[in-house]
């Protein structure tokens, strides 16, 4: 049976006038351990320098055809130019900077992924990868498999996005099956942290509270990007979301190991700042987009303030920092 792997993994970093720190390697058993943020001098707003989390985007390649998705994949999407991406994020300072790599979907480019993944561990970043549950099955090759499971297990953490619990059944509760993910093929046999990725208006709202109860890990819940092949489409109608967050958070058992985030379009979509009031929000939020994290896609060579930007720029015109700073003006 899968159990988490305890990992070396601290970091502390200066950036701009404030400290970052946090720690991939403690679990405590099951809980990874909360990134924390703290000014030098106190009363003062975070001022980064460059940026403590980039959403790197290697492949455009994708057999799933979701019609919701943002990024437009197809089966026959082109993939990174490795070298090229390498000289680009080797101009980031070598500490804890989380580096969530997707796509498309990155189990189809593995050597080229490990060989990125590899190489930023090395050099003191923090990489993350993003799946789908849909790919947690065998794909009925046990080399491939054994391929795609080196790649999901090279990273401290897994995000795996999921559409809907339709199917899936709960595990059983003893302690160490607690995770809907042991129930697949492949799932078995991760021994990294999970971040089950949820989209607000796709992934029923009244399942939610199914999810969270069945997993051993965290939810993150990702705003509708009204982008890429969902660019037409209007945007759901989020009441029934809202209500079941309020729930979750209200409901939610004190020391449940389970967390669960909201990237910032989510936070805008789900009014969280309003449900969870003043105080937990200057506790918890990280800060607004382009002030502490941006976008790269390395499948065109270009960086922007998000993945759902139109303003995008040819990577090979301005340095990495120098366009992360034109983010703050
Ligand atoms: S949403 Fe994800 S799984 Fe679906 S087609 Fe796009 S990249 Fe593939």
């Amino acid at each position: 049976m899968a159990r988490m792997r305890y990992r070396s993994g601290s970091y502390f970093y200066l950036n701009g006038n404030y400290f970052v720190s946090g720690d991939d390697s403690r679990y405590s058993g099951r809980k990874l351990e909360r990134l924390n943020k703290r000014c030098l001098r106190v009363d003062e707003e975070f001022v980064s320098e460059f940026p403590d989390s980039i959403d790197l985007k290697i492949t455009e390649r994708c057999s799933w055809g979701c019609p919701f998705c943002h990024e437009s994949s197809t089966p026959d999407g082109k993939d990174f130019d490795l070298e090229k991406t390498k000289e680009i994020l080797g101009q980031l300072p070598p500490v804890g900077i989380e580096v969530a790599i997707g796509g498309g979907n990155v189990l189809e480019c593995p050597e080229k992924a490990l060989n990125l993944i590899e190489w930023l561990i090395e050099r003191g970043n923090r990489p993350r990868l993003t799946i789908n549950w849909k790919d947690l099955k065998s794909t009925g090759d046990p080399g491939k498999d054994e391929q795609r499971l080196k790649l999901i297990n090279s990273v401290s953490a897994v995000g795996i996005s999921i559409q809907s619990m339709d199917g899936i059944e709960p595990p059983s509760k003893d302690a160490y099956s607690h995770d809907i993910s042991t129930g697949t093929d492949l799932g078995e046999n991760i021994s990294c942290y999970r971040v089950y990725h949820v989209i607000a208006g796709i992934f029923p709202a009244s399942q939610l509270k199914t999810l969270y109860n069945n997993i051993e890990g965290a939810i993150l819940v990702l705003g509708y990007k009204q982008w890429g092949r969902a660019r037409n489409n209007n945007l759901p109608d989020m009441t029934e979301w809202k209500e079941a967050i309020s729930e979750l958070i209200t409901e939610r058992e004190p020391d449940s190991y389970n967390t669960i985030g909201f990237d910032n379009l989510a936070t805008e979509q789900l009014g969280i700042k309003e449900l969870v009031g003043d105080k937990l929000w200057s506790k918890c939020y990280l800060g607004d987009e382009g002030t502490c994290s941006m976008y790269i896609d390395a499948v065109k060579g270009q960086y922007a303030r998000t993945s759902r930007s139109p303003e995008r720029i040819d990577w090979n015109k301005i340095k990495l920092l120098d366009f992360y700073d034109t983010l703050k003006h």
